[in-house]
């Protein structure tokens, strides 16, 4: 199949936080996502003050474009460097707190409290630790995520959504026997069938 060649690729998250180490980022946008621009109506839907989730957050500028339209903000992060850079180059001051239910886990939040970024793997967050969501934006998380993972990721993403939320997700379209990724790409049939 076209997607065979990338079925059992593995990234580590020790490979992830060597990216950030070496500054290999070439997926962080520092002006921000044209597409969230775009379908910025399409995520809030009429709706303010909402709870926004950014998984495999890295730095996104976008949480401090939705923060600062006073919305909530949520992210998490395998890379600690990488929470440490968001919050550095946007100054905002930051405090850091254990998290009781994952162990070696830290929550980085604003002081301001609008932007609440946990530092551990997606894997380890439930809807009991972090709650639910009116919005996910999904850009460089689940083509990232390895194919293998790919069920359960979107399994959690499900759980973690009221019922009125709205999910934007990024893909990337090429030639997988021609890229290794990642991004992985993910036919449109197999999104349908992961998200059911
Ligand atoms: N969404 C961001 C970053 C995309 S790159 C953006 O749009 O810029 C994917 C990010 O996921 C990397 O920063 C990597 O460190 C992080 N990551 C990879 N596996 C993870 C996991 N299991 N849990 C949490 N973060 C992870």
């Amino acid at each position: 199949s076209d997607i065979g060649s990338q079925k059992d690729r593995v990234v580590t998250e020790e490979e992830w936080l060597q990216k950030w180490e070496m500054g290999n980022i070439g997926f962080h946008k520092e002006q921000g996502h044209p597409l969230l621009r775009k379908y910025l109506d399409v995520l809030l839907n009429g709706r303010s003050g909402l709870r926004i989730f950014f998984p495999l957050c890295g730095k996104a500028v976008e949480m401090k474009w939705l923060a600062d339209m006073g919305h909530s903000i949520i992210g998490v992060e395998v890379s600690e460097q990488a929470l440490k850079e968001f919050f550095a180059d946007h100054n905002l001051p930051y405090c850091e707190e254990p998290i009781p239910e994952i162990p070696g886990g830290k929550l980085l939040q604003s002081t301001s409290g609008d932007i609440s970024l946990y530092c551990c793997s997606i894997y380890d967050l439930s809807s009991s630790i972090v709650g639910k969501f009116d919005g996910i934006w999904d850009r460089g998380a689940l083509v990232a995520v390895n194919p293998c993972d790919r069920q359960r990721y979107v399994s959690l993403m499900i759980s973690l959504m009221e019922k009125n939320s709205s999910y934007l997700l990024v893909t990337v379209s090429y030639d997988p026997n021609k890229h290794k990724g990642p991004p992985f790409y993910i036919p449109e049939s197999e999104i349908n069938t992961l998200f059911g």
